[in-house]
């Protein structure tokens, strides 16, 4: 067992982020004793959470306050209430945006609330309260009355990373939360033994519960095991027991072992469609390992979407998940690509948080969200109430963010397709 002072050396001599064996040496030292002496507890939390929205109001956009909301929606249509239109999100403090890279918004008050975002201040680290304060009233602001379009096919996202507690299963529960609030069908699959995905749904997942275990194993039909969340409208779980702990071993021996999921995945998207309820996203939740499970996640999937923790070593073992990405797709599923990437647990008060940002934004400019996730106590405490942080206080910074990150990944989505079917 080595002190932990010699590890501290060791990392500090290590060149920047872990990024070589990726892309070549690494540009920027940390300097940890600096970063060290700040406390990386996050003490920015909002207010009460509101009451839960309203039958007419979709929660997605009854978390904003009237305040900051210049359209009453009060007796609003639907339509009213999502226009077809989008607002350009404001351009961030890193200067990283530009106004030509969004539509004009053509909605009077879309186009208002855009030009109060832009002029909100930027974060400036010499005051992280308010900076913190301001970027979410400009989140409230811009995601006010924001569209979210639908995809017009099923959408299948692998969330993935091997190292444990970067965030994969808080990205999963929230962003498909945020998704279904917002009025697409997200279909969830807990696909780690742990079963944390299926705990912060609020389904049941004890032992006797048919589970993605019967489903791999026993062939069950995901329409067999599929529950429905109780607190969020269009949004499904399949749920994960303590059974898929030894599912990696059972499946080695089972004809087809690595496109299991996929043909459960394919039957019932299927299903769902010719029964005119079509699954607009499909969110499947890693475990941290590459093993059989995760390989059956790659190939029912098109995407991946990799949360990366703001830490040091963040990037340590990502070539080998790329490598393993390249592998699944020269063999088993050509269509898989990594299409997004999530910075979690951001903390603006650390050099640190920024120095991870900027290098993942380096190397992958496309497929990082603009949006990135704040350390946040409401993130961590919502699934002790089996509940994602977008119902248990959908006003706070975390759920704001995951709602930001879901709006972009939707939008994305759009203008991905647009951009392959005009090139082909
Ligand atoms: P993984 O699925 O990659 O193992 P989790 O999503 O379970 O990671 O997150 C690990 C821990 O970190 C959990 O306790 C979770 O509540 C907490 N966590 C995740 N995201 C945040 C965040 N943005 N702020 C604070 N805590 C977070
Ligand atoms: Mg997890």
């Amino acid at each position: 067992m080595r002190a932990a002072s010699e590890l501290t050396e060791e990392r500090s001599a290590a060149p920047g982020l872990g990024f070589p064996t990726l892309a070549g040496p690494a540009t920027s030292p940390l300097g940890w004793p600096g970063i060290d002496a700040v406390s990386r507890e996050t003490v920015i939390e909002d207010a009460e959470p509101r009451p839960p929205a309203t039958a007419d109001e979709p929660e997605a956009f009854a978390q904003v306050p009237e305040v900051v909301t210049p359209t009453a929606r009060t007796g609003a249509t639907e339509d009213d209430r999502i226009p077809t239109t989008t607002v350009p999100p404001a351009p961030a403090d890193r200067g990283d945006t530009t106004p030509e890279e969004h539509p004009t918004p053509v909605d009077d008050d879309v186009a208002e609330r855009a030009q109060i975002a832009a002029a909100m201040p930027g974060a400036d680290h010499h005051t992280p309260l308010a900076a913190a304060v301001a970027e979410d009233a400009r989140k409230r602001i811009t995601l006010a009355g924001r569209s979210v379009p639908r995809p017009d096919r099923t959408r299948v996202l692998t969330v993935a990373n091997q190292k444990g507690g970067v965030g994969k299963t808080t990205t999963t529960v929230n962003i498909a939360a945020a998704l279904a609030q917002a009025g697409s069908t997200v279909l969830v699959i807990d696909l780690d033994p742990q079963g944390n995905a299926s705990t912060a749904l609020g389904i049941e997942h004890h032992a006797e519960v048919p589970s993605v275990y019967d489903v791999l194993v026993e062939g069950t039909a995901i329409a067999d095991v599929v529950q429905t969340c109780p607190d969020i409208a269009r949004l499904w779980c399949v749920p994960a027991t303590i059974d898929l702990a030894g599912a990696e071993i059972e499946l080695v021996s089972l004809v087809a072992r690595e496109t299991r999921l996929e043909k459960a995945v394919h039957a019932f998207v299927d299903e769902r469609e010719a029964a005119g309820e079509r699954i607009d996203y499909v969110l499947i939740d890693c475990p941290p390992s590459l093993g059989l499970l995760t390989v059956n996640a790659f190939v029912a999937a098109s995407e991946v979407f990799i949360p990366i923790q703001c830490e040091y070593y963040a990037l340590e073992g990502l070539s080998q998940l790329l490598k393993n990405i390249e592998l699944i797709r020269n063999h088993l599923n050509k269509k898989l690509h990594v299409s997004t990437i999530l910075l979690t647990m951001y903390d603006g008060r650390t050099r640190l948080s920024a120095q991870v940002a900027d290098e993942v934004r380096e190397h992958f400019p496309d497929q990082t969200l603009r949006a990135s996730v704040p350390r946040s106590v409401r993130i961590s405490e919502a699934p002790s109430h089996g509940q994602t942080v977008m119902t248990y206080d959908p006003n706070s910074s975390g759920a704001l963010s995951y709602l930001e990150a879901a709006v972009e990944l939707a939008e994305r989505g759009v203008a991905t397709r647009r951009t392959s079917e005009e090139s082909a």
